[in-house]
């Protein structure tokens, strides 16, 4: 890692109060300062994050609600306030969480939020999703001081522990009677960076099955022909676990259309048994880590993991850790109001959109699965797909486009009219 020294301009260093540097758009200064908070698994200063929004309330002069979903879990709700209050509301969702980081291979500190002389920012969040909150935030600011008002109310909220699937912020939240309260018509929640000029927009995510195949089998002496082993099962399982993942990547590869959200994944993560090596085992058990499209028939799909285990042996039994369900898509028809309010407006901007199914998760699943359309959006192109990753990072300018995005999209979707 570099001493960070070439950050000159006053606002790099650890701690402290953060100043703006002279020169430097407010909305980034703003933006790397949140990029400093810690909030980085597995103990997110989550105190920190809710102070920072507390300042934001005060500043954008719109009324702020916790709501702890959990121990030590806390949605936070901004709400600027419709003129048709009885109107479907437009919600902007956010985390405030992001992964942990391995600095070594950082070329800057991953908490610094330093910029180079390119203007890219660096920093865990920079691209998931700290950017989004902050482009959130500062087109609110500003069309709040442009003096502009909607028909429909607008809630922000930023919830925990997305990072981690959304157990204890975003699934259980929208069980909470104060998100039924929000009345949402229409969620904007994160997408991913494009390299190219074009900006990817996700409709629906794949489901994610985590599953253990136990095979049981015959024990014995090391030095012997048993019969009936675990291990052989084992190896019929994991053939044809992986003859299928070949299959599926050959789709992807072939296909010109076909992003990673339109075939189904295969991976095995885990493989367990054996006691000693002589001895034969009574089970092994393999996991795998499945992510199936929404257009895949989920009860087809499990038909075909059961012809596997029959195939390996009678005995083979299969349980769930994960076994998601809900294949809600969000419409991308023209004919659709928030969607065609959403993409004519990046007409307007000419804006070209990449419409997918996002490969992973996000809390957009748990907003679809309650019957709510979501539009998974982070407003970044000519930008390399870096979360989760390391060096994460984001241009000044690319943010700041970002924001001009919001300024236009906002008033939009919350002015349509019927
Ligand atoms: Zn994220």
């Amino acid at each position: 890692m570099l001493p960070d020294k070439e950050d000159g301009d006053g606002s790099g260093g650890a701690g402290g109060q953060i100043m703006s540097p002279k020169g430097e758009d407010p909305s980034v200064s703003l933006f790397r300062e949140y990029l400093r908070l810690r909030t980085v698994h597995p103990e997110p200063d989550y105190d920190g994050a809710l102070r920072f929004l507390d300042r934001i309330a005060v500043e954008l002069g719109l009324p702020i609600k916790k709501i702890e979903v959990c121990p030590g879990k806390v949605v936070t709700i901004l709400t600027w306030q419709g003129t048709n209050p009885n109107l479907k509301s437009v919600l902007l969702n956010s985390h405030t969480d992001v992964v942990p980081v391995f600095q070594e291979h950082w070329i800057h500190d991953a908490f610094s939020a330093f910029k180079d002389a390119e203007g890219n920012i660096y920093g865990r969040g920079s691209q998931d999703m700290k950017c989004v909150t902050i482009q959130y935030i500062q087109a609110v600011r500003r069309l709040k001081a442009e003096g502009q008002k909607f028909l429909r109310t607008l809630h922000l909220t930023f919830v925990p522990d997305e990072e981690v699937g959304g157990e204890k912020g975003m699934e259980t939240f929208v069980k909470h009677p104060e998100f039924q309260k929000l009345n949402i018509g229409f969620a904007l929640d994160e997408g991913l960076a494009n390299p190219g000029n074009a900006f990817t927009v996700f409709y629906g995510e794949r489901n994610v099955w985590w599953i253990t195949i136990r095979c049981p089998g015959s024990p014995g002496h090391g030095s012997r022909f048993v019969e009936n082993t675990a291990a052989e099962k084992l190896r019929r399982i994991i053939n044809s676990f992986l003859d299928f993942r070949e299959k599926e990547k050959h789709r992807l590869n072939t296909s010109q259309c076909f992003t990673l959200g339109d075939v189904a994944t295969v991976n095995l993560t885990m493989v367990k048994g054996g006691v000693a090596y002589n001895v034969i085992p009574a089970e092994m058990d393999a996991s795998f880590d499945l992510r199936i499209p929404p257009t895949v028939n989920l009860q087809e799909f499990e038909k075909m993991i059961q012809g596997w285990c029959k195939e390996a042996g009678d005995d083979v039994t299969y349980d769930f850790a994960q076994k998601h369900m809900n294949q809600n898509m969000t419409s991308t028809q023209e004919s659709d109001p928030w969607w065609n309010a959403f993409s004519q407006t990046c007409k307007e901007m000419d804006m070209t959109l990449q419409k997918e199914i996002f490969p992973a998760a996000t809390d957009s699943r748990f907003i679809r699965a309650v019957g709510i359309p979501a539009i998974g959006f982070s407003p970044m192109n000519h930008t390399p797909i870096l979360l989760h990753d390391h060096n994460e990072y984001l241009n000044e300018r690319v943010f700041l486009k970002g924001i001009d995005v919001y300024n236009k999209l906002i008033p939009a979707l919350a002015n349509r009219v019927s």
